[in-house]
């Protein structure tokens, strides 16, 4: 019967007495034990399970020991089992076994000394245990980093992703605008197409918004062909200087020369080479590389000492490590320091080498492009497009600051509330473009006459909030009158039109038991801007 978790050994003898005989020695609960009477019983049975051992006898008929085991080692599947010949020949002649030194063999001798053939049993039964876990670790190694590679990949694909969906997003919202003017006008080119003056008086609007559209177009067909390069395995990698330096960190000159040799024919690429860890430092420090291959023994050090320099140092820069032939862990070591890519020294192949320096350059690059959207869009979310200004959402955050901090040091706040008057009227006058150039420009003027202290805000269309902390209701209201007032004397210049434009102002200020929290203080202000707007327009209501 088969034993659980034991590991399967295969006597082989022409005599039934001595297969028994080594079976009553060998008998262990870790020993699974097969038996076979003949060479060519052997060779069929081996091959039907995995072994740990054979014990082979030498004087066999038909085919002999020897016979048989070098029928074990010619086959591959069978090649690394360790075979102990059982013999009666005397020590003296062991020389017979010239030609199977490289294998792992031994021999015992007849008649049987029972511990000593334990003994050499279990020995090669150990080894074989160490070498099933070096195995088993070496598969789940090689799977780690199948897997690290794997999600890097899919990192790339999602951020690649991202990076096209937003710019998608901000092409769309770019081009909604001109487009909506666009065919606003079209619509009215139809209702007035007996008035020729009119047609004339469209002209001009559809004229614009058509160069918008057509820059916007521009804009996003450019976007990425410009910082795009060709790339042998036919996809494009992004890279803004055709020209890529790398940097070898290789002491060996076989492996340098080899990679020169794999590089030769590529214009663009230009390789350094530094031999050591500092000699490396020094070379990344004054010089730009693209990237860095690195090998992992160098003269003072390891590659992953350099990997843990430069990220002390902040140096980022896309690393392909090389790695010994089957060097798993350390593969798995760079991988998991930051590398982007390994190769493995002896398995590297031209195609590999380009491979892996243009894919760790897209990742780069691509990590880089992430990081500059996060960021823009970090900025985008505070912001609104128009005006420049931060948008509603960024001053709910600063409005609840500013209350708490007013509370706790019981210091002044106000709340002013902005709205221009008959805006509506400007858009319906002069276009739509022109609202926004209003807008725009009395957002700069606001920003203008307004203190570094204060925060502005857009708080909708035409509609604007400044926080003034650290000022009374009297200051507020001295401010909000300076502004209604140059409102009201300045004109707005846009294409030959001088438009005239005036504000309401309603202001509210902090108040622990009146105006206590962000929505009373927003409603107070918004009632006497109504009350500013019902009092006649161009007008400040404080509530003094
Ligand atoms: P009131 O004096 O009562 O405030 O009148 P009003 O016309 O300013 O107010 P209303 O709220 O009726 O209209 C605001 C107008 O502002 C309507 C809208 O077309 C315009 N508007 C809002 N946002 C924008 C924008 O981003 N660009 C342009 N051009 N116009 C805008
Ligand atoms: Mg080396
Ligand atoms: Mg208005
Ligand atoms: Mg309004």
């Amino acid at each position: 019967m088969k034993k659980k978790d034991a590991v399967n050994v295969l006597i082989v003898d022409d005599k039934p007495e001595n297969l028994i005989s080594l079976e009553a020695v060998l008998e262990a609960p870790h020993i699974n034990i097969v038996k076979a009477d003949s060479g060519n019983e052997a060779l069929i049975r081996i091959l039907e399970n995995e072994f740990a051992l054979v014990l082979l006898d030498v004087q066999m008929p038909d085919m002999d020991g020897f016979e048989t085991a070098e029928y074990i080692r010619g086959n591959k599947k069978t090649r690394h089992i360790p075979i102990i010949f059982v013999t009666a020949i005397s020590k003296e002649q062991k020389h017979i076994f010239k030609g199977y030194e490289s294998g792992a063999v031994d021999y015992i001798f007849k008649p049987l000394d029972p511990e000593i053939l334990k003994s050499k049993v279990n020995i090669f039964l150990e080894l074989f245990e160490q070498r099933r876990i070096i195995e088993q670790k070496n598969r789940e190694l090689a799977q780690a980093n199948r897997e690290i590679l794997a999600h890097q990949k899919a990192l790339v694909e999602e951020e690649r992703l991202k990076v096209l969906l937003q710019m998608a997003g901000a092409a769309a919202h770019e081009l909604n605008q001109p487009l909506m003017i666009l065919l606003g006008n079209l619509q009215l080119l139809e209702l007035v197409k007996d008035d020729h003056e009119k047609i004339l008086s469209l002209v001009p609007k559809i004229q614009n918004a058509g160069e918008t559209i057509s820059r916007t177009v521009k804009k996003i067909q450019n976007v990425r062909h410009d910082v795009s390069i060709g790339h042998d395995s036919g996809t494009d990698i992004i890279n803004l200087d055709p020209e890529i330096d790398i940097l070898a960190v290789e002491d060996s000159d076989g492996s340098y020369r080899l990679f020169q040799a794999y590089l030769k024919d590529k214009d663009h690429i230009r390789l350094h080479r530094a031999k050591t860890v500092d000699e490396a430092m020094a070379l990344i420090k004054s010089k730009n590389f693209n990237l860095i291959l690195l090998d992992y023994k160098l003269p003072d050090g390891t590659g992953l000492d350099l990997l843990e320099q430069m990220a002390s140092q902040q140096m980022d820069l896309p690393v392909v490590a090389i790695t010994g032939a089957g060097d798993g862990r350390i593969a798995s070591r760079f991988m998991k320091a930051g590398a982007f890519d390994y190769l493995s020294k002896s398995e590297t192949n031209k195609e590999e080498l380009l491979t892996a320096i243009y894919s760790g350059l897209e990742k780069f690059q691509l990590k880089k492009e992430v990081r500059r959207s996060i960021k823009k869009m970090a900025e985008d979310s505070t912001r609104d497009q128009l005006t420049g200004l931060y948008n509603r959402r960024y001053m709910k955050g600063v409005l609840r600051r500013e209350i708490e901090r007013a509370r706790r040091y019981q210091g002044d706040l106000c709340c002013l509330m902005l709205d221009l008057d008959h805006f509506k009227r400007v858009n319906d006058t002069y276009g739509h473009l022109c609202g926004d150039f209003v807008l725009q420009e009395f957002a700069r003027r606001l920003k203008e006459q307004t203190r570094q202290s204060d925060a502005i805000f857009r708080y909708g269309g035409e509609e604007f909030i400044v926080l003034m902390p650290q000022t009374d209701i009297r200051g507020a209201a001295d401010y909000a009158e300076k502004i209604r007032v140059h409102c009201h004397d300045t004109r707005f210049d846009f294409k030959g039109d001088r438009i005239k434009i005036t504000v309401s102002i309603g202001i509210s200020q902090y108040d622990a038991q009146g105006a206590g929290d962000e929505t009373a203080l927003i409603d107070l202000a918004d009632k006497r801007l109504y009350q500013a707007k019902t009092g006649g327009r161009n007008n400040v209501v404080a509530g003094l």
